[in-house]
């Protein structure tokens, strides 16, 4: 059978970029290695699906090639996504800095974009793995497990590599490589960082302890939440900084953010007769108060006046510039996106084409682009899989 555009990967940006060819009267053919559609939306948001975020800029997304996203991002913002989640009266509202979540669940989301599909007629092979893609003629042959194929156009979006127990592989960027692309080495990102266990044994039974701090590192910071774990670092604040972490690199971390906390420490000797610890547990977690105070050897009971304001300024100063080195993160198992991908140079800005193999098109996380934490991720798979639909 013989289609416009066969698209191989009914995830985000897959289902979107299908609806939108298949609307505009293409003969679209989706294609699913995996039994259920959309499983990382489902498992989004924890089950709420941040589906967008109404703040997004080219400036939330990291890429060899910073700004390539702008212009697909500008073609379908998250006005249009949300005017569309409107249309099927999903419920939502807006948690934190712009995240827009379903008031129900994620499941309305895969709903309404497998309506969408319907709309453009769009026909399913599904579960139905790729075995290959050739070029033949002016199109493409695909090897599928139901048989051979052709198709005019052929669009990439089988995701990023993070969570291979719900489907994702690497086959899209061992097709960009076959292809003759570059691909920008893969990382888990959006990812807890880890530390070597023995420095990290004092923090370890901070385990659950929350706080929010300033994370720096690599030229970028981020005030956001942070979680101790056991083996390391957690948390909004270390989830957004990982995507700018490389081997090797120091975190910065201010725990007391906009306090001068050895300043702070010195007025409440000069005010108060309470304990070292009581005077710092006005500014941290409790337990993480004790925990530092016994790592700098301080009596935790002594009165603060009787600190010398020498002190007082060391302790401050070394919670306001905490720097420590992670060994490295938690891995593709606990990532939340792919940094790295296809090289955005191998790409047309508006079409997402590559240039050495015309009809060849990448859409989603597959692509070099990757998207800050909160609802960014999704606006770029379906801004990349809304310009790819109306330009196959
Ligand atoms: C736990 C978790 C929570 C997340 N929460 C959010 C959130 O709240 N907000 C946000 O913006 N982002 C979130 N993300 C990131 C977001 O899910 C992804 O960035 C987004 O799904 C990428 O869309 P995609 O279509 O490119 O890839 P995917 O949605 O991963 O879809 C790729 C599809 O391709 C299929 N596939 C792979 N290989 C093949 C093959 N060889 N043949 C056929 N099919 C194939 C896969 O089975 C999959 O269905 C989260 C990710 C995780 C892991």
């Amino acid at each position: 059978m013989h289609h416009d555009v066969a698209i191989i990967g009914a995830g985000a940006a897959g289902m979107m970029c299908a609806a939108v060819a298949g609307q505009r009267g293409l003969r679209v053919v989706l294609i699913e290695h995996a039994a259920r559609v959309g499983e990382k939306i489902r498992i989004s948001g924890g089950g709420r699906c941040n589906f967008t975020n109404a703040r997004a800029g080219p400036q939330h997304f990291v890429s060899r090639q910073p700004g390539f996203a702008r212009d697909v991002l500008s073609r379908y913002t998250p006005r249009d996504f949300t005017a569309l989640v409107r249309r099927y009266r999903i419920a939502h509202h807006e948690k934190h800095k712009g995240q827009l979540f379903c008031d129900g669940s994620s499941q309305q989301i895969i709903d309404m974009l497998r309506a969408e599909c319907e709309l453009g007629r769009v026909q399913w092979l599904q579960p139905c793995g790729v075995r290959g893609v050739a070029r033949e003629g002016s199109g493409f042959r695909l090897e599928t497990d139901q048989g051979p194929l052709q198709a005019r156009r052929v669009v990439v979006a089988t995701g990023g590599l993070p969570v291979p127990k719900i489907g994702a592989t690497d086959y899209g960027l061992r097709l960009a490589r076959q292809m003759g692309l570059q691909v920008v080495s893969p990382q888990p990102a959006l990812v807890p960082l880890a530390f070597a266990a023995e420095p990290w044994r004092p923090f370890a039974e901070l385990a659950g302890v929350a706080l929010e701090v300033r994370v720096a590192c690599g030229g970028q910071h981020f005030d956001e939440d942070l979680l101790f774990t056991h083996r390391g670092l957690s948390g909004p604040a270390i989830l957004q900084i990982s995507s700018f972490w490389n081997p090797g690199d120091s975190l910065r971390l201010d725990l007391s953010p906009g306090n001068d906390l050895g300043e702070a420490l010195r007025l409440a000797k000069l005010q108060s007769r309470q304990s070292l610890l009581n005077a710092l547990g006005q500014f941290l977690p409790r337990r993480l108060a004790q925990t530092w105070v016994e790592m700098q050897r301080l009596p935790s009971d002594r009165r603060i006046a009787e600190l010398a304001d020498a002190k007082l300024k060391a302790l401050g100063a070394s919670l306001c510039a905490w720097t420590l080195q992670p060994t490295g993160t938690e891995g593709w198992r606990k990532a939340e996106v792919m940094r790295g991908g296809v090289d955005t140079a191998e790409l047309h800005p508006a079409t997402l084409e590559a240039h050495k193999v015309p009809g060849l098109h990448f859409i989603g996380e597959v692509v070099d682009v990757t998207g800050w934490l909160g609802g960014y991720n999704f606006q770029w798979a379906w801004a990349s899989g809304y310009a790819v639909g109306m330009s196959v």
